[in-house]
């Protein structure tokens, strides 16, 4: 059984300890790749050692959509992505997030500015995009259309039934993170996203199938089944397409 983690965060510290464990129990468990994605700056380096000494793990450049300090990170994250367009898999994780608006933190018109930026380097650059959504799905889908974005990862989205039909219906992936063994939420956007624009994240070190566990690619063994029961379909089957829709999105053989 083949299976693919779409997006997680393996540089952060949680994994500092027993990193190439959890990339160890990955390969165990069937992964055949790894998709993380760091959102700082300093992050990004110990991103790229990862995915120069593991052939499991790719890399997608980002930035913490909410919490970004100022232009001048946006700015030094758009030269990290230019500077290693050859080792990266994507632009992103990018998007927009309007759960906490914090009053020193950027606006929702600034978020929509720096998006479209981003959403534009990732087409001159011919690379997919890993989006970020939270509490802003319908925004994010409808900048993503008016840019005319077309390799899309939506990370863990949380739409509603006709968001994904939206996204759906553009060829953009939908990424169902492994806490769908416990979200209603979660389990709602899996029941409307087929299984050829359905690709499977852990998003580690978070959403965990058990809230009080840290998070690791391994897991996605466990949302695969659970997708795979919700759909009615063969676990082999979800595994060994969710995986192809990942490898296809990412540009991987
Ligand atoms: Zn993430």
């Amino acid at each position: 059984m083949r299976l693919f983690d779409a997006h997680c965060h393996l540089e952060e510290e949680a994994f500092d300890g027993d990193r190439d464990e959890v990339i160890e129990r990955a390969r165990e468990a069937g992964l055949v790749g790894i998709v993380t994605s760091p959102i700082y700056p300093e992050d990004a380096e110990k991103a790229l050692r990862l995915f120069r000494n593991h052939q499991l793990v790719k890399v997608s450049i980002g930035l913490d959509v909410a919490e970004y300090g100022d232009e001048e990170e946006v700015k030094v994250t758009m030269d990290l992505i230019r500077a290693h367009v050859d080792e990266i898999v994507a632009v992103g994780e990018v998007g927009l997030d309007y759960r906490i608006l914090r009053s020193d933190g950027p606006s929702k018109e600034k978020q929509k500015e720096v998006f479209r930026l981003f959403i534009r380097l990732a087409k001159e650059l011919d690379k997919p995009l890993v989006i970020h959504s939270l509490w802003a799905q319908r925004p994010v889908l409808r900048v993503l259309d008016e840019e005319g974005a077309e390799r899309v990862v939506l990370h863990a989205f949380g739409g509603t039934p006709e968001d994904v039909r939206f996204a759906v219906e553009r060829g953009w992936m939908v990424s169902i993170p492994t806490n769908v063994v416990r979200s209603n939420n979660v389990q709602k956007v899996a029941g409307a996203t087929p299984v050829d624009h359905m690709v499977l994240e852990s998003d580690s070190p978070v959403l965990a199938p058990n809230p009080k566990e840290r998070n690791e690619p391994a897991n996605i063994r466990i949302s695969a089944k659970f997708v795979a029961e919700m759909k009615g379909i063969d676990v082999e089957d979800l595994a060994e397409i969710t995986t192809r829709n990942a490898m296809r999105v990412y540009g991987l053989g």
